[in-house]
């Protein structure tokens, strides 16, 4: 296919370093009694693998409505509303499969998650960059403006956004849920980490039957190596996944796992606070060392600016910690790791910035 020519397929370095804070992965393992259940979980369905899954999902897409209900009241969710694959990256896939193609056209607001766009061509559908604002805002008036100018079938918001960490105000949501000709996505994939007096989108699905918001278990939930995506949305959504996705995409193992991590989620969201709290220390670290840094509701941080920050990166990798070269090309993003993760990286930062100078 002539458009996929001089393409590089998906490439976060995966080095086999000491500190790997390049990827916003959660950094504490399941704890030995998760493991353990983990493991039983696994034991049960291993007897009949011989059997193709429940291809529906049922029993996990029941206990991700019952999970999300408690996280967000009102959100009035059932499993005809939620769907779930292999991965928030698998869910963005089906939704441009079933939403997107040759003649539509999908908007987002840069700097953000860059596999949109990338899905977004692979499917066939036209990528049109909009911007976001200088802080990495959005403003409700101009983000309006840019979907009413492009009129596209789809809109991808991320919040909080990846690679800035700013979440979204439901203001600028709402305002484009209003004027949106097609299906509106907000990429929650960090929305546990937001700040507790945020709406979260979910609040706004049962007014709003074009909007679709995606989670996952890779990040808060610690639970990257299992592949479990999500989604909560109007059941005629879902209907249309159910069109695109492939048979049985979502194996027993790993319903199994995810419902485990699911009946333990409240010590697995245990980190959240913990990891929060490390990220505020680290931006005020950041910032007394002269550096810009966004304001951030996630798990991890941009900052900058640098005239070579590939020179930076370099440096501070050859102290044993792997960051991220992305966002804007003055900026660097570090993911929060554990508290001795996180000094670990301060002082390789510091020794790169005297290197620097
Ligand atoms: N969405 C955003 C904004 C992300 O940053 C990521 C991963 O970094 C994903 C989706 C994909 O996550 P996964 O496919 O692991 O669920």
């Amino acid at each position: 296919r002539d458009d996929l020519r001089g393409r590089e397929p998906y490439g976060a370095p995966q080095l086999d370093v000491a500190v790997r804070l390049n990827t916003n992965e959660n950094p504490y393992p399941p704890s030995p009694r998760l493991v353990k259940a983990l493991g039983e979980a696994v034991a049960e369905v291993a007897g009949s693998l011989n059997r193709y899954p429940d291809r529906d999902a049922v029993a996990l897409r029941a206990d991700l409505a019952d999970f999300l209900n408690a996280d967000t009241p009102g959100a009035g969710l059932t499993a005809e509303r939620v769907w779930a694959a292999n991965g928030s990256n698998e869910i963005i896939q089906q939704i441009l499969q079933a939403f997107g193609g040759p003649g539509r056209r999908a908007l987002g607001f840069e700097p953000s998650y860059s596999m949109h766009p990338i899905i977004t061509h692979v499917s066939g559908t036209a990528w049109i960059d909009a911007q976001r604002d200088e802080d990495f805002g959005l403003d409700p008036e101009r983000a309006v403006a840019a979907v009413e100018a492009h009129r596209p079938d789809i809109v991808f918001l991320t919040s909080p956004n990846n690679p800035t960490g700013t979440a979204l105000p439901p203001e600028a949501i709402e305002a484009i849920l209003e004027v949106a000709p097609g299906m509106v996505v907000v990429d929650e994939a960090y929305g546990e980490f937001r700040r507790e007096d945020t709406l979260s989108s979910l609040e706004l699905l049962p007014d709003h039957p074009r909007l679709i918001v995606t989670r996952t278990m890779s990040k808060a939930f610690a639970m990257a190596g299992t592949r479990l995506g999500y989604l909560a949305a109007d059941p005629a959504v879902i209907e249309a996944l159910l069109l695109v996705r492939l048979p049985y995409h979502l194996s027993a193992v790993t319903q199994a796992v995810a419902r485990t991590a699911l009946a333990h989620s409240e010590e697995l969201l245990g980190t959240v606070d913990t990891l929060r709290h490390e990220r505020d220390l680290l931006v005020g670290w950041l910032r007394s060392q002269g550096l810009r840094v966004a304001d951030s509701d996630a798990n991890f941080v941009l900052f900058g600016t640098f005239a070579d920050r590939r020179r930076v990166w370099r440096a501070v990798l050859d102290q044993g910690v792997l960051i991220r070269e992305v966002g804007p090309p003055e900026w660097l993003r570090v993911s929060i790791g554990t508290s001795e993760e996180t000094a670990t990286f301060r002082s390789a930062l510091t020794t790169a910035l005297k290197e620097a100078q």
